[in-house]
């Protein structure tokens, strides 16, 4: 069959001893996906869902019973007090809009301590002008670089001995950066530190791609607030779109009136027939993610052995499922994305090209053969036509999908 999709021996060779090296990674990924769904079901089972919370409502929607225990099911696996999961969230970068313009007012400061925030927020705090930013409502942004892909404790302690931070953002994901992830064991040690000299501010995660990598969440470790996408780890590929926040309780009321109307908050906002597509989405999530994490375990095997630098490395403990493929080489770049076009399920006959994109200052090229549009826990892979012309690779709906992808895009690479 391999033949058929054009796949040379050299490459089915090499794939079959990169499998039997990284067999052990595997393993674990199994042991937290395991865990995970153990968390899934126990929310379903405590929160007893049942056909009926697969109805809808429509209009203001008023006493949507499926959409509140859906809530209920992600605060319960989050250990969170409340969440609010929604598709009238219309992207990630939507929530964690959402979640600063509700916490955050004027004359108040907010701290990034990893540095800058994901691009697309850059308009949103006022980084770009924009008339609409945090900024131009007289909010203050600060930020902390980290230094060697650690927390600068220093300058954290510094800063905050000074007092008067609002909310301070850590973005575990690395974004279009070559920093590593954020662990959670590292989080809990930052969030500690913190506490020892603030205990009120706000601490807010953008969880985006780190949803069931491991057994413990931010809330678990300390956070007040988690933010992410559906159409990442979360939706399990089901989701057709929205976001979801959860955490602290007073935080989740502000954020939903913020959302909606103040005074109305989480009471309206109807599900129009979302509710299982979210409910089924989560409970294939842990699989979802271990199937993605797979993906990038192979992918990052695979390409070190063919001589490329990888981060992270197959062995690596990770925290999100993004893999960094460092090609040196423009035309390896483009002909690695399309090569992951090329054995997508959706569009396989299109070839993408670096194009100028909006928020962009380099040229990116962007494969996603994908069932929702931009969705992410499919099998996807970008990069801005930069040097050293990284490859950000994630996704894969299943391994066996993800693994036949990474072949291709190998394939019309080498
Ligand atoms: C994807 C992502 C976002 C934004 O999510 P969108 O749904 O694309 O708007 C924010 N932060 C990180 C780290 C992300 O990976």
């Amino acid at each position: 069959m391999y033949e058929q999709f054009g796949i040379s021996e050299k490459i089915i060779n090499l794939s079959k001893e990169v499998e039997k090296e990284v067999e052990p990674v595997f393993e674990k990924i199994q042991k937290v996906c395991e865990y995970n769904s153990l968390k899934v079901l126990k929310a379903f089972q405590n929160n007893r869902i049942s056909d009926m919370h697969f109805n809808q409502t429509t209009g203001y929607g008023y006493g949507d019973i499926g959409r509140d225990t859906c809530e209920r099911v992600f605060a319960d696996i989050f250990r969170a007090e409340d969440a609010l999961v929604r598709g009238q969230f219309i992207s990630g970068t939507h929530a964690l809009t959402v979640a600063l313009f509700a916490f955050l007012r004027p004359g108040d400061t907010m701290l990034s301590i990893t540095g800058k925030p994901y691009d697309t927020l850059d308009e949103v705090i006022g980084i770009t002008e924009n008339p609409s930013s945090l900024k131009s409502y007289g909010i203050n942004f600060e930020k902390i670089d980290l230094v060697n892909n650690n927390f600068d404790y220093e300058k954290i302690e510094e800063r905050l001995k000074k007092g008067n931070i609002k909310l301070i953002e850590i973005q575990r994901s690395k974004g279009y950066s070559t920093r590593k992830s954020i662990k959670i064991s590292d989080l809990e040690k930052v969030i500690k530190c913190i506490r020892e000299y603030d205990k009120e501010v706000i601490i807010m995660i953008d969880n985006c791609y780190c949803e069931f990598v491991n057994e413990r969440e931010p809330l678990e470790v300390g956070a007040d607030i988690i933010v992410g996408s559906l159409i990442k780890n979360l939706g399990g590929g089901i989701a057709p779109n929205g976001a979801y926040i959860a955490g602290k309780k007073n935080l989740v009321k502000l954020a939903a009136e913020r959302l909606t109307v103040p005074g109305e908050g989480k009471e309206v906002g109807p599900s129009l027939g979302i509710t299982k597509s979210f409910l089924q989405g989560i409970f294939m999530a842990p699989s979802v993610v271990a199937s993605s994490l797979k993906t990038a375990v192979f992918a990052s095997r695979m390409l070190e052995k063919l001589g490329y630098q990888v981060e992270p490395k197959y062995d690596e403990e990770r925290a999100d499922i993004v893999q960094n493929i460092n090609f040196n080489d423009a035309t390896k770049l483009i002909k690695y994305c399309q090569g992951i076009q090329m054995g997508s399920p959706i569009d396989s006959d299109s070839i993408p090209e670096p194009w100028d994109m909006p928020g962009y200052t380099d040229k990116v090229i962007m494969a996603a053969g994908t069932f929702t549009q931009g969705s992410s826990i499919e099998l996807s892979c970008d990069g801005p036509i930069r040097p050293p012309y990284i490859a950000f690779m994630q996704g894969g709906l299943t391994y066996e999908y993800g693994k036949i992808g990474v072949l291709k895009a190998i394939q019309n690479m080498e």
